[in-house]
């Protein structure tokens, strides 16, 4: 496909999107708590830069229910390959033990969401893109699966689906051959909801709108902090952590 079909292709997907978050209702009541999320007649804009605040020391099940939760909305976790090091993860946990005071925590690591994303400008096709609202995915239609992407991001968070996938969900269609990571549950954000993983969390991860300093995620890390992991990258990530 010759480069200009690629910009074409990726223009006429991204004003698909567009559409098809305008076509949303959304049900009253729904936008209170939820109001962080984007509205679901407005469409995807710059203005706004999505991002998730996780305090580890709160989760419930020490991160586990992140990928539980996450499992449960993407379907993903099912899938036979033999070597465990290639299995689907879109999201999982790691244990950090720090080397002098042996001092251990364990995290939820997925897609990171950077501003200036690695796997987005190494992926020969486009499919790996940044939405103008900051959330990283992969334009299954376009990904060619060469891996480029995964062997770019610093925190391991994409894998490539080895097998045929059935009894998918309607909201995440996935393929063997190409890569898959954290959507930011982008489904789910564009009808005004919040991500999966942050509804089961119990308040232990705060989503919003990080260019909105009267959101609750931008109140909570002015007034708490929060830290990025690998912040030496430059990398400006959506996701952020407490208690690391
Ligand atoms: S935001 Fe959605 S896709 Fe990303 S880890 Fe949470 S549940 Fe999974």
């Amino acid at each position: 496909m010759s480069k200009n079909n690629i910009d074409a292709y990726r223009r006429k997907f991204l004003v698909g999107t567009g559409v098809a978050a305008a076509a949303v209702t959304v049900a009253p009541g729904l936008l209170l708590r939820q109001a962080q999320a984007k509205p679901a007649d407005e469409a995807v804009t710059d203005k706004v830069r999505w991002g998730m605040l996780i305090d580890i020391d709160n989760l419930p099940n020490g991160g586990q229910g992140v990928v539980d939760a996450c499992k449960k909305e993407h379907g993903w976790g099912n899938e036979t390959h033999s070597n465990d090091k290639q299995k689907t993860h879109w999201v999982r946990t790691v244990k950090v033990t720090e080397k002098l005071t042996k001092h251990s925590f364990q995290l939820p690591v997925m897609c990171q969401h950077c501003e200036t994303a690695p796997c987005a400008d190494v992926c020969p096709t486009g499919a790996s893109f940044k939405r103008a609202d900051g959330i990283v995915l992969v334009d299954k239609h376009i990904c060619i699966g060469c891996r480029y992407c995964m062997m770019a991001c610093p925190y391991k968070a994409r894998s490539l689906v080895h097998e045929a996938i059935y009894d998918q969900k309607p909201d995440s269609p996935r393929g063997k051959g190409t890569v898959e990571s954290c959507t930011m549950c982008v489904h789910r954000v564009d009808e005004g909801k919040q991500p999966a993983c942050v509804e089961s969390s119990g308040g232990a991860i705060v989503f919003g709108d990080l260019n909105d300093e009267n959101s609750e995620i931008s109140k909570v890390l002015k007034e708490k902090g929060g830290k990025q992991i690998r912040a030496d990258l430059g990398l400006n990530t959506g996701v952020r952590y407490q208690g690391i």
